[in-house]
């Protein structure tokens, strides 16, 4: 977890972060980070992310018929930079088809306008492939957007796009900082620990295309150790947890220091690793350190998700460590182990 702080010296993974009450769009390792991130930056952007403000982007020619997204001010970590519905959803081909037919003028325009990444199937199928975006993680059906799906990809994302299935809307929201004229990338690659080689072969079987992003070009070979590493442990938390808890209590810090390590920022990535903390220490009968991760993991996925998303919604109500025995993964643990002898 990395304090919003941008000038914090601490650098240890163990901390339970608090968030700031005015937005809760940023956490702090401390006090003395909230007051100076407050007192640099902070001040400017907390009311801000509570009002849906001006345009932040503009759409640029990058090639002949390459569109990106383009920041046309700062943008904040956290930030929301837009939130949109779609023009299409669909699931199969023929789906996808007869919807296109019953576009409106005005949709269709934008629907065509789109590049086709895949020349050799049919246009409107092609289309759909290129920029369609699931409506959630785990989600067959893809809807296109008129601006999210122009996002360009990049495997060092400063970008993230979440499905929002109570508004029925994608949003998209800064990572980290987004200066003045950079492009905005998502990470199109849902697979985060894949190396590089890994991460080439399943950008061109989906996508069609040679990921040239400088994470790809540089093909870091420290890096792909790290990624290889944090798969091996991340295959193993599952069985792991039950039968060696103080062994896999190790290996997920382990995890989590190279997951700040390779995706500074990333509270979408974090929270994974935060939520299998807390359910470790379940395994380990220690409520105060099952709280504060579980707390952890509400902080990273509350500040894109916001508060009506499931998994924030149903965490709230576990907050207080004097409550924490009633979260249903703590029952379930609990019951399991007693079947265990
Ligand atoms: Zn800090
Ligand atoms: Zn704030
Ligand atoms: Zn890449």
């Amino acid at each position: 977890m990395n304090c919003f702080n941008e000038n914090c010296k601490k650098n240890d993974i163990f901390t339970k972060m608090m968030l700031c009450k005015g937005c809760y769009k940023s956490y702090y390792c401390s006090r003395l980070c909230q007051k100076e991130h407050w007192k640099n930056e902070h001040r400017h952007v907390c009311k801000m992310h509570k009002k849906e403000c001006e345009k932040k982007y503009q759409i640029k020619l990058i090639s002949s018929n390459n569109n990106g997204l383009f920041a046309t001010k700062t943008i904040y970590r956290a930030e929301k930079i837009i939130s949109e519905k779609s023009i299409l959803t669909g699931q199969s081909e023929a789906d996808i088809l007869s919807k296109y037919m019953k576009l409106n003028q005005q949709n269709k325009t934008i629907f065509d306008n789109l590049h086709n990444q895949f020349p050799e199937i049919n246009r409107i199928h092609g289309i759909f492939k290129t920029h369609a975006i699931p409506l959630g993680e785990n989600s067959n059906i893809g809807g296109i957007f008129p601006i999210i799906s122009r996002c360009n990809h990049s495997c060092k994302a400063n970008a993230i796009s979440l499905w929002d299935n109570i508004d029925k809307v994608e949003k998209l929201f800064a990572i980290k900082k987004i200066n003045p004229n950079e492009e905005i990338r998502v990470n199109y690659n849902k697979d985060y620990l894949n190396n590089t080689q890994q991460r080439i072969a399943q950008l061109q079987q989906q996508f069609n295309f040679i990921c040239n992003c400088e994470c790809c070009t540089q093909n870091d070979e420290q890096s792909n150790k790290n990624l290889d590493y944090m798969q091996s442990i991340h295959s193993g938390i599952v069985t792991g947890m039950p039968n060696k808890p103080e062994q896999t209590l190790l290996q997920i810090y382990d995890l989590l220091k190279l997951i700040k390590f390779e995706f500074p920022n990333n509270d979408h990535i974090y929270y994974v690793s935060c939520y299998d903390l807390f359910q470790n220490y379940i395994y380990l009968q220690d409520k105060k350190n099952a709280h504060k991760w579980l707390y952890n993991a509400y902080i990273c996925s509350k500040i894109y998700l916001g508060e009506n998303d499931d998994f924030v919604k149903k965490n709230t109500k576990y907050l207080s460590i004097e409550r924490i025995h009633t979260h249903p993964t703590y029952r379930f643990t609990q019951y399991s182990q007693g079947y265990k002898g």
